[in-house]
Formats: C-alpha cells, structure tokens, sequence
C-alpha cells in the first residue's frame, strides 16, 4: 500500500470501531482522491463542528463546501434540524443551499463537499442534483445509528443507483468524527432529541 494511503489505515486500525460496523468494507481510496488535503479539511470540520459541544445545541453533524481544485473553503454549517424545526436541514442539505445561494449557481460542480458523518440518502440525494464532484466523510452512518436513527443506506449506493457522477471518500478522521458524537455533552443532548434511536 502506497505510504500516502497509511493515514486512513493507521486510524481504521487504532480504532476499536472496526468489529462494529461495515465501514471497512465501504472505505473507498478513489483516483483522484487527496489524503493530506482531506485530513487536514476534515481535522478542521472536526473542530468547528466540535466548538457547538460547549453551547446550549449541541451538533456532532458539520458538513464544509470546500473548492475542489485549490482546496479553498467556501463555507462550512452545522445540522440545524431542531432550532429550525425542519427535518430537512442537516448538514449537508444546508451547507448545499448556502453554497448554492452564495454563489448564485444551481450547480457545484467543481466543489467537494466534506461532512463529519457519512450522508444519509436525502443528503447524498442533494449533493448529486447539486452536482458536487465528491463528497468525503468522516464516521459512518453506523457509527452514528448508536446514537440517532439513520437510514441505513451506504452514500456509495445512493450514487451507484443514481444517473449522476460523484466520487465518494471515507471514512476519513472517523475516530475524531466520532467523538463528536460521544462527547458528554452530546450524549445528553441525544437523549432529548425526538430522533434518538428507540432501544
Ligand atoms: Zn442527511
């Protein structure tokens, strides 16, 4: 294995995650795929998604719209679902529609979107009709179903039964992600949350 692809190994492999989800078989290093650029995005996304733990809403879910070629960030939103009583704005949905609004543009082709969990289908859905060139995931959709009900549809396969293109990468930091999600402070915020998985 070619040195550059080591980091995605070394942290699948210090993780204890590994027995308890899929996610080894839905790592995907793709042609064209830039391991530094998307550690370092991701370690960033990480950390703005994370300053939310300390406030009164807090989010383990970041997604970031980031210029494909030159790796510029555009701009970066959190799951706002419950404060704007919507169901629709995750993450991804919003950063989508930020970008989109931004830019004044249907189309993001030429932009990748990088988020802390792997998208659900309606997100995955919204990167496609936006014409993202890749979309680059942190935890899993697995890993945050301990938390909140998920819809256990891999992104990859969203892609593969859709007519568009999009190059999907991850995981990527999941440890780190996934702290997010097991932080103490978001592990009493899932107990409000009307979506918490039901045991
Ligand atoms: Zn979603």
């Amino acid at each position: 294995m070619p040195f550059s692809l080591l980091p995605y190994k070394g942290t699948m492999l210090s993780s204890d995650m590994g027995n308890t989800s899929r996610a080894g078989a839905q790592t995907q290093l793709n042609r064209g795929s830039k391991p530094e650029l998307d550690r370092s995005q991701m370690a960033a996304l990480a950390a703005f998604t994370a300053r939310s733990l300390e406030t009164s809403a807090p989010r383990p879910f970041g997604a970031a719209i980031v210029h494909t070629r030159t790796g510029k960030l555009l701009l970066r939103a959190l799951n706002d679902a419950h404060r704007q009583n919507d169901p629709s704005m995750h993450a991804e949905v919003r950063a989508i529609r930020l970008a989109a609004r931004r830019l004044k543009l249907l189309s993001l082709a030429g932009y990748t979107l990088y988020t802390t969990c792997e998208p659900c289908p309606m997100c995955m859905s919204c990167a496609l009709w936006a014409e993202l060139d890749r979309v680059v995931y942190g935890a899993t959709i697995e890993d945050a179903s301990h938390h909140v009900r998920q819809i256990r549809i891999p992104a990859t396969e969203v892609v593969e039964r859709s007519d568009m293109r999009c190059t999907v990468d991850g995981p990527v930091l999941r440890e780190e992600c996934y702290a997010l999600f097991t932080h103490p402070n978001m592990l009493r915020a899932f107990k409000q949350w009307a979506t918490r998985r039901r045991k």
